[in-house]
């Protein structure tokens, strides 16, 4: 039995217009500046442009859904955090978005690399990836993935269960090799976007908690290891992190726990991850620090926190993997349909339907994350209208972006572009619905490359060994 209510009531709250936050604009058709790659433009003939490349033109050759990467503005976001923090060790996190060209882009940019499967390593492996400079993460990585990962001689992997310390203790001696490893520990601290929680979030899949002693119940067993070498502990407290405050609870409470190891041991573990995590602007709400900014702050933090403990200052590692590749990212859409819809209080609220949806971008499904939009083939002199673009596919959740004001005469064929799609949504993607997954293009210069093909029913059927009892009418 689902609940059941009369939708005027509890909906009332929707009545007159957006969220507080969502400005009705004065040019519907003027770009933020701050949710877009750096080379995206507006023609003259009112068409958006990425690295030289239209967009019209491309949507044109290899129709929507389109996923294109600004690989300028990747590789200035890339060099940005290795620069700012020069001296630590910037790991991409792979899971926002890897293929073999962008593995090969991070290791010319001269950072470090997280995967946490099979699948992410052998991608990083084929590009080019040197496996020194990888770390392999992940809660339940396989037998296979540990061989995998201590055959190609990965920098370190990240344990997460004592299961998984057994595994790699067989392994080593199976190889006669030795595992670097870090020790993922959980430090009670839990952010999210604007605000963190530095109570007690020990309930979750991930590392050795902190407050109950396992952390160094797990240190202590790798560093009596005869096959392990113990460089240090992990912590990654959340993502899309706006403010410094959850990275130095986390902080504070590593470093008690590397002064506690030391005294147990005699031993200083010379390293320490604080994780990624760090926040882009998806909508005009969100504002993120630059990397430089970052930078000073997390590195006053770990050398205060060293003080107060009479430790010295660990190597230093981060993983940001969305303030990397999110905002190099945009995702193009056709409009399908229009549709108004009436709201308490006389307001309106135009349903877009776009060609895409939750199988490419289930972020706004998964955790309600809010997008952005406009429109990407021309310009309106028309009033905006509030909007919301939804997807193609049989779900009521199935949004794109919530809010935003388009031009009052949207209409089918239009297309649409999404800001800041480069993280979590390509990477993400399913064949819900037998709906194919896009394409994804790089363009810099005024060329494109294609990095992921645009997925075929064929391809979608090839795994469908069932009888073909059919041809097509
Ligand atoms: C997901 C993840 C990251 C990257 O998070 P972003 O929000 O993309 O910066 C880094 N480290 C670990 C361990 C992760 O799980």
């Amino acid at each position: 039995m689902t609940h059941m209510h009369v939708a005027g009531s509890v909906h009332a709250d929707v009545a007159s217009a957006g969220p507080q936050w969502l400005a009705v604009p004065t040019d519907v058709n003027e770009l933020d500046r701050r949710l877009w790659s750096s080379t995206v433009r507006r023609e003259t003939t009112g068409s958006l442009e990425v690295g030289g490349v239209d967009v019209v033109d491309l949507a044109g050759r290899l129709g929507t859904p389109l996923y294109i990467l600004d690989e300028a503005d990747f590789r200035a976001r890339a060099r940005a955090f290795r620069d700012a923090f020069a001296g630590w060790d910037v790991y991409y996190a792979g899971k926002a978005f890897i293929t073999r060209t962008v593995a090969g882009w991070v290791h010319q940019e001269g950072l470090h690399l997280d995967v946490c499967t099979e699948g992410e390593l052998r991608t990083a492996l084929e590009g080019g990836f040197d496996p020194a400079r990888i770390g392999m993460h992940g809660n339940n990585k396989s037998v296979r993935e540990l061989e995998m990962a201590l055959r190609a001689g990965v920098g370190r992997i990240i344990v997460d269960s004592l299961d998984e310390i057994d595994r790699i203790e067989e392994l080593c001696r199976e190889q006669g090799t030795r595992a670097r490893v870090m020790v993922r520990v959980t430090p009670g601290v839990e952010a999210h976007t604007h605000e963190y929680i530095a109570t007690a979030h020990e309930d979750q899949k991930f590392g050795f908690s902190i407050a109950n002693g396992a952390a160094m119940v797990a240190m202590v067993r790798c560093h009596a290891s005869p096959v392990i070498d113990l460089l240090g502990i992990h912590s990654h407290i959340g993502s899309q992190i706006f403010d410094t405050g959850g990275f130095e609870v986390a902080a504070r409470r590593t470093m008690k726990l590397l002064s506690q190891f030391r005294q147990a041991t005699g031993t200083v573990l010379p390293e320490l991850d604080l994780g990624g995590g760090f926040g882009i602007a998806y909508t005009s709400q969100d504002s993120p620090s630059a990397p430089e900014a970052l930078a000073a702050e997390l590195r006053e933090i770990v050398e205060t926190e060293a003080r107060a403990h009479r430790m010295p200052v660990p190597h230093t590692s981060i993983e940001p993997g969305r303030a990397i590749v999110g905002p190099a990212g945009m995702a193009v859409y056709t409009v399908g349909t229009v549709k108004p819809v009436d709201l308490d209080g006389g307001a309106q609220r135009v349903y877009v339907s776009v060609d895409g949806g939750m199988s490419d971008n289930i972020r706004p499904a998964l955790y309600a994350a809010e997008y952005s939009a406009t429109l990407a083939n021309r310009v309106s002199d028309q009033a905006p209208a509030l909007c919301r673009v939804v997807g193609k596919h049989c779900e009521g959740g199935d949004i794109l972006v919530r809010d935003e004001y388009l031009p009052a005469d949207v209409r089918p064929g239009d297309l649409l572009a999404v800001p800041a799609s480069g993280a979590y949504s390509r990477s993400m993607a399913s064949n819900y619905n037998h709906v194919p997954r896009p394409p994804v293009v790089a363009v810099d210069g005024a060329e494109w490359t294609t990095l992921l093909r645009r997925e075929t029913l064929d391809d979608l059927l090839a795994l469908d060994l069932g009888p073909v009892v059919g041809d097509l009418p």
